[in-house]
């Protein structure tokens, strides 16, 4: 489903953060990317959603490959694409509710669909009670499950995670990660960045790790050190 064939990323001064990344990742997989900060985790993740171009090599979803895609494809690619992160970037003056409907109302979708997809996610990230509440009045691990209904309220068949459990504290991360592979159960490609070596060896999955802009290690049902 995803391939990424031969990517470098230099970026403009002159630092290469990815040399030749070569990864194939199948539909419904779940996959950490571990490696130290500064090892190109967050880069390649960008890459996939077009947030970053290579500077060589392709990138290919569902055959359909990045590099050849017209600007006015983009906003369909990241549609197929959910992406959340470790500093939560939600809207401060919207209620809970209010920030996982804007993604819906973005795409135009009517008041009835909003109104169903938005309260099915809440109960499946356990957000019910606190939709009319704003970000600051929840906790952090809230805030991060108001991330995840955000950016899996249309159903997009990847999710991206870049350092979700960065701010939390260890039985939150692990809540955290435990609701991304429910939603990876839910026929979700996951692909998770994260330095949480608890988690990494505690939630057994595929492990890919970065050194250096280079893939070092790929390994099913991997551990965060070898
Ligand atoms: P990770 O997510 O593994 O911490 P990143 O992908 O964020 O790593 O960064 C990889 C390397 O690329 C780092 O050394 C970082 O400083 C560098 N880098 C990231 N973004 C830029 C940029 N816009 N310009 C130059 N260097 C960058």
């Amino acid at each position: 489903m995803i391939r990424v064939k031969n990517v470098r990323k230099v970026y403009p001064n002159g630092f290469v953060a990815l040399d030749g990344i070569d990864l194939h990742i199948s539909r419904n997989e779940f996959v950490y990317l571990v490696g130290q900060s500064g090892a190109g985790k967050s880069t390649l993740l960008n890459m996939l959603y077009k947030a970053e171009t290579p500077t060589s090599g392709d990138i290919y979803i569902d055959n359909i490959s990045l590099s050849g895609l017209a600007p006015k494809q983009v906003p369909y690619l990241r549609r197929s694409i959910g992406v959340i992160f470790q500093d939560y970037k939600l809207l401060p003056r919207r209620t809970v509710y209010e920030n996982v409907a804007f993604a819906l109302r973005v795409m135009h979708f009517s008041r009835f669909r909003i109104r169903r997809q938005v309260a099915q996610v809440l109960e499946l990230v356990g957000l019910q009670q606190k939709m009319h509440n704003y970000p600051s009045e929840l906790s952090g691990g809230e805030q991060q499950r108001i991330c995840i209904a955000r950016a899996i309220v249309n159903n997009p068949p990847v999710l991206l995670a870049d350092e979700p459990t960065g701010s939390l504290d260890p039985d939150t991360s692990w809540e955290i990660m435990q609701l991304l592979s429910k939603i990876n159960a839910r026929q979700t490609t996951v692909i998770v960045a994260t330095h949480n070596k608890a988690i990494v060896d505690d939630i057994r999955k595929r492990v890919v790790a970065v050194e250096n802009g280079r893939i070092i290690r790929d390994e099913q049902l991997g551990l965060y050190n070898p």
